[in-house]
């Protein structure tokens, strides 16, 4: 595979994380995760550290100002140079436009799964306050009951997985999101995978569509909200 920059969207939960994970040891290239890239600018105790940090804790979007800079660095930095999956980004189409302008030949692998599977996985997750490992009470508990099987740090519920930022995190995706994969599926550069599979399933479906470049172009009208197809217009 010679073209190997990719995005890969899907909403909360759809397995993106994991999936982004197998292709990227697959084919030997680095993940740019911007929920990762701005959770670390969060952490910096500036102005524009606890601005990002608030806007995060309630499960907004951050700037485009700020996430677009932080795109454009990763794709003309060093590590991009034998290709990159970019992870949580684009969520809008502002930012979809920027990044097809920045990198033409980008191929975007989109996850669906429904909303109440999404719901569902996400309420069974955990995350280790102490080392951050994450679990899922249904598909990979803990050994112990609460507790980190890597440090014995004790397991939470990340504020942002909390039922109130899941509401808004999913409203966002149908309002924001769908656009963006609309927008790429349009201009052929979209592949569609089925996540309700097993992991080993889906990544076995990106690995097909991907060799076969079998794009999908044809996104049904009603699969999304109107609200939602009128701003990709
Ligand atoms: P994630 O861990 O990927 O769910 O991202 C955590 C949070 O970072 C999100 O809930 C947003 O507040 C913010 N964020 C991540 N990606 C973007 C993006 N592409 N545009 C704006 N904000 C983002």
């Amino acid at each position: 595979m010679k073209n190997k920059k990719f995005v890969i969207l899907g909403a909360q939960a759809s397995g993106k994380g994991t999936q982004a994970e197998i292709l990227s040891k697959r084919l030997k290239i680095p993940i740019f995760g911007m929920g990762e890239m701005l959770h670390a600018e969060g952490e910096r105790e500036t102005p524009r550290g606890r601005k990002i940090r608030a806007i995060i804790r309630r499960g907004g979007f951050v700037p485009f100002a700020i996430t677009n800079e932080l795109i454009k660095k990763r794709v003309a930095g060093p590590k991009a140079r034998r290709g990159f999956i970019i992870d949580g980004y684009p969520r809008h189409i502002v930012q979809a436009r920027f990044l097809n302008r920045l990198v033409s030949d980008i191929r975007v692998i989109y996850i669906k799964i429904f909303d109440k599977e999404a719901k569902r996985r996400i309420s069974g997750r955990r995350v280790c306050g102490k080392c951050g490992e994450i679990y899922n009470l249904t598909v990979k508990p803990p050994k112990r009951k609460g507790l980190c099987d890597s440090c014995g740090g004790r397991l939470v519920t990340r504020e942002d997985d909390k039922p109130k930022a899941i509401r808004t995190r999913l409203g966002l995706f149908h309002r924001e999101t769908e656009p963006v994969i609309k927008y790429f599926a349009r201009l052929g550069k979209l592949v569609e995978i089925d996540g309700k599979q097993s992991i080993e399933g889906v990544a076995k479906e990106i690995e097909k569509k991907l060799s076969k470049q079998e794009m999908t172009t044809d996104i049904r009208e009603n699969q999304y909200n109107p609200n939602a197809a009128r701003i990709a217009e």
